[in-house]
């Protein structure tokens, strides 16, 4: 196999990965804030960071994936003030759509899912050593990291403190010290979720809960760390910087990666420019394989423009995948290894484009081959690269009577009934009769194909 490279958003440069220990693997990838349905665009860092998850598990013995769940947040306050619900009713909700939303999309659970709120004492522990060690200074209720005590602060983003500076000018506050720091504590009212501290009744800042969390369950220094192009400044580049001066140097991971953006004409998907399609939504319109195929069509590091014609193309792309394991399915699949080559296009920085022209190559030799013989390694490299991107888990059958929230067709077993239907017809020699039912069944949108095991059915 060959050497799994990475482009570490540090060096700008891919990299060999070198893990610190080759028996256990550790990633984090920063989790949704619930307050919400996550929109598609949402989903692109679940999905990329799966697919990495999943070659990390073929090729080291363990590996830890924590994402965690941001479930205390100015967003879910105000959410919960306009809307008069719990902020539990709301964090519970949401928690629970997004891991349903993510499962449709194939996505494996990571192994920790850790809360904010069940972090507050680890959290409130390190932001006590950051000011113990100076780098922090509480104020009005508030505690400041304090940028400028931090020598080479800005190396992930690569900004300057004179560039910082610039862009915290807009919000100033009167109690920092310089405008670039930023907000580990800060105090809650009254009316707002809070917990004591021993800078008063107050909450967390954003950037400090990954910190803690990450040292909780991968420790001071771990393997990889991941997350969006948009997390880069400031939370990426403030999660290391605490974490660096709370532990005396130390990096808090060695790899940094970073997903492009999914984007509708070209703008970033996004709440604040309203050009987003929620998961939920579109899974009312195409199976959750489609939305991930279209998540993982172009490069991670890329942009992705989305469109309903892309989420269309992909379905078809899946249909003709499936349509190929349907049509050979005499052929018994034996369990593989996914080929080679397309291991080595996900060893090299998941070059997840060419490992899905592999997935297309396959499929074309399968639908070539004629013999049972020839048509079962082929099947079982098709199952074995679909598991490694986290396609075609599904039977053909399954995949192809999949209908959408508004289908109202018949259901599968009015189907079912009518094919029998058309047989009995057809042995009876009634071919007007069986011909009605396949046009009736057409029609209503299910196509019918008779081949050599029986006849199968799809909803078109
Ligand atoms: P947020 O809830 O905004 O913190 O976003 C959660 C995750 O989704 C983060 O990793 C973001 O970087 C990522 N994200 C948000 N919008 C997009 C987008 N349009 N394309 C790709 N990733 C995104
Ligand atoms: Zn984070």
């Amino acid at each position: 196999m060959s050497d799994l490279t990475i482009h570490n958003t540090l060096s700008r440069q891919k990299e060999k990965f070198e893990p610190i220990d080759p028996t256990h693997i550790g990633m984090y990838v920063c989790g949704p804030t619930v307050y919400d349905f996550a929109h598609l665009g949402n989903a692109r860092p679940v999905v990329v960071f799966d697919t990495l998850y999943r070659l990390l598990k073929r090729r080291y013995p363990r590996v830890t994936y924590v994402r965690n769940i941001t479930d205390i947040d100015d967003k879910i306050i105000a959410k919960a003030k306009n809307s008069g619900e719990a902020i539990d009713t709301i964090t519970q909700r949401t928690t629970q759509a997004f891991h349903e939303d993510m499962a449709a999309l194939n996505t494996l659970p990571p192994d920790i899912e850790p809360l904010c709120t069940q972090h507050i004492p680890q959290m409130i522990a390190l932001i006590g050593t950051l000011i113990a060690k100076g780098f922090a200074y509480a104020a009005k209720g508030h505690v400041l990291f304090n940028v400028p005590s931090m020598k080479n602060y800005g190396e992930l983003s690569r900004r300057s403190h004179d560039e910082l500076e610039a862009g915290a000018r807009v919000e100033i506050a009167p109690y920092k010290k310089d405008p670039s720091d930023f907000v580990l504590w800060k105090p809650s009212a009254k009316d707002q979720p809070g917990w004591d501290s021993p800078w008063g009744r107050g909450r967390p800042g954003w950037h400090i809960e990954c910190s803690a969390m990450a040292k909780q369950h991968l420790g001071v220094t771990f393997d990889i760390h991941g997350g969006g192009l948009d997390l880069i400044f400031p939370h990426h580049e403030n999660e290391i910087a605490q974490s660096r001066c709370a532990h005396d140097g130390a990096p808090l991971a060695n790899y940094w990666m970073h997903n492009g953006f999914l984007t509708v004409n070209n703008d970033k998907m996004s709440k604040s420019l309203k050009n987003f399609y929620t998961v939920r939504e579109l899974l009312a319109t195409a199976p959750g394989e489609a939305l991930r195929l279209a998540l993982l069509s172009g490069h991670y590091r890329q942009p992705i423009d989305f469109s309903i014609e892309s989420l269309q193309n992909a379905k078809a792309t899946l249909d003709k995948w499936y349509g190929a394991l349907r049509s050979t399915a005499a052929a018994r699949a034996e369990s593989a290894p996914p080929p080679p080559a397309l291991e080595d296009a996900l060893s090299d920085d998941l070059n997840i484009p060419l490992a899905i022209a592999h997935i297309h190559e396959i499929v074309s030799a399968l639908n070539r081959a004629a013999a049972p013989e020839e048509q079962a390694p082929l099947r079982a490299q098709l199952l074995a690269s679909g598991e490694a991107l986290g396609f075609l888990q599904q039977s053909p059958e399954a995949w192809f009577r999949w209908c959408p929230a508004t289908c109202d067709g018949p259901t599968d077993a009015e189907i079912e009934t009518q094919i029998a239907a058309r047989l009995a017809a057809r042995q009876a020699k009634n071919y007007p009769e069986s011909d009605r039912i396949r046009d009736s069944l057409a029609a209503q949108g299910v196509i019918l194909e008779d081949g050599a095991g029986g006849t199968t059915w799809r909803r078109g």
